[in-house]
């Protein structure tokens, strides 16, 4: 049996059932990343020795009869944006390349705690700042499907390594699409939780209003299963919300028989690629053999997302990234002959393109006599969009699109086109700007065999919905069952 194919719900059994042990399946990850990550270049980092170390403090608890859960003994890794004491975080980035965290993130302390193996740090665009993994200073990733191809990003490293078998699960995060748009270019499940809904203690940030963290894995209840993990208030992040964590699982297998499912007019437009229309309908077409009842819906400021996004995006992001300075993290320059002569360098030699490109719109935007014309607005924006959906969700229980407008491109293609890579989001910017959660399903391949993803939306945290639908509609198709090529 090869052990790497199996899903974490699979994979957990055996464990339980002490059929397989902890130090075997992480064995079984690390020589696979060992064959197969040079070529796709998922890792920034892999913790070769200290995986190998829990995993075998791991067995030793489970063997005691301390079994702690599902995902107790299961290698998973994540973003490069998570800190984890005494290991590096780099964020993609050239100016923390050798920064080492003193202390966990939330999430890594949650994973750790349940007994789930670190085994590396996914590969990512710069602080999270594209949709290609073409911005990271650890070189781009490649999707497993077609290696000449973008896995998606941010989080492209965390899609790639679940897609190709190098881990059971990855936590990514998503500001403007970041976690479901790589699924959906990569053929796997990606859920985007509810703003509040998981502590972004530790999650370095980038847009600190609209980043949220989540899980990327093989399945959708597999994906339940982690959120389960890391989903939680936390007394270190004022804005994740005190509300009971469900066990995402419990409903998950129940029918979906009466759901309302919106479809926005807005989001099948001109400029889609047809083949992702052709599957994504298909698959809404299905919803309604199960049962569900669709509804055509309309989200009439869905067409000022994008530019709301790349102003308020940008705004928060000048603003986080003020604190590298050579002084507190990372990389100084060498060389400097006065003080703001080392800021000016370490941050002209230590930030990529993308990264630069954002902090000086951030600044342009909240700048003074620019503040109201540009930011003031595109919150206002926000609030219409957020309204949008209020009003939607008062009709449908769940709204599905496209995830992407297409599928996974060429490496280099927009590559000097920021603003054809910016539209990459289209559909998944709105969700962020109104904190709901938001899913990326597998439903099919074009005639190439590349993956395309369903997306699912929900009301402000019914997770436990999306998931459900998800999973009805997983179990009935085959999608997530296929391996790319190059896994
Ligand atoms: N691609 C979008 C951006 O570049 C979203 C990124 C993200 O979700 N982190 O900002």
């Amino acid at each position: 049996m090869d052990l790497s194919s199996l899903t974490i719900k699979e994979a957990s059994e055996l464990i339980r059932k002490k059929e397989i042990s902890p130090v075997e399946l992480t064995r079984v990850v690390l020589k696979r990343i060992e064959e197969k990550d040079p070529r796709i270049n998922s890792y920034i980092t892999v913790l070769w020795d200290e995986a190998i170390n829990q995993a075998k403090e791991e067995e030793k608890l489970i063997v005691s009869g301390n079994y702690r859960g599902p995902l107790h003994g299961i290698p998973l890794s994540v973003k490069d944006i998570f800190v984890m004491r005494g290991v590096r975080t780099t964020c993609g980035s050239k100016i923390l390349e050798n920064f080492i965290s003193p202390y966990d993130s939330t999430v890594v302390k949650k994973l750790r705690e349940a007994g789930a193996i670190v085994v590396g740090k996914n590969n990512m665009d710069e602080f999270a700042m594209g949709s290609s993994t073409e911005n990271s200073y650890f070189g781009p990733t490649r999707n497993p499907w077609d290696l000449d191809r973008v896995p998606g990003g941010s989080s492209g490293g965390s899609a790639a390594a679940v897609s190709a078998s190098l881990c059971f699960a990855s936590i990514g995060t998503d500001t403007g699409g970041s976690i479901r748009q790589p699924a959906s270019l990569c053929g796997v499940v990606g859920l985007k939780p509810t703003y509040g809904r998981v502590s972004r203690f530790g999650m370095i940030a980038f847009a600190s209003s609209l980043d949220q963290a989540g899980p990327i894995a093989k399945t959708v209840e597999d994906a339940a299963l982690v959120l389960n993990v890391i989903a939680g208030s936390d007394p270190r992040d004022s804005t994740s919300v005190r509300l009971p964590v469900p066990d995402y699982t419990e409903h998950i297998n129940e029918g979906i028989k009466g759901l309302r499912i919106g479809i926005p007019k807005e989001y099948f437009i001109k400029g889609i690629d047809p083949e992702v229309e052709g599957a994504v309908r298909k698959a809404i077409n299905f919803f309604e053999d199960l049962g569900a009842h669709l509804e055509e819906i309309s989200l009439p400021h869905t067409e000022y997302a994008v530019s709301a996004y790349y102003i308020i995006a940008p705004s928060e992001a000048s603003s986080n990234l003020a604190r590298y300075d050579g002084v507190r993290y990372g990389f100084r320059s060498p060389h400097c002959e006065s003080l703001r002569d080392m800021y000016t360098k370490t941050r002209a030699q230590g930030f990529g393109a993308e990264v630069k490109r954002r902090i000086m719109i951030g600044t342009y935007a909240l700048s003074a006599g620019y503040y109201d014309a540009y930011y003031l607005k595109a919150q206002r924006v926000r609030t219409l969009i957020k309204r949008d959906f209020e009003k939607a969700f008062e009709r449908v229980d769940v709204i599905m699109t496209p995830t992407s407008p297409e599928v996974a491109f060429r490496i280099g293609e927009k590559i000097d086109d920021p603003l054809k890579m910016y539209l990459s989001d289209i559909f998944t910017i709105p969700c962020n700007l109104a904190g709901l959660p938001g899913i990326s399903v597998p439903c099919g391949f074009n005639s190439e065999g590349l993956p395309i993803g369903l997306q699912i939306l929900g009301k402000p945290f019914d997770e436990e919905t999306i998931l459900r639908v998800g999973h009805n509609y997983e179990i009935h198709t085959s999608w997530t069952r296929r391996k790319p090529p190059f896994a």
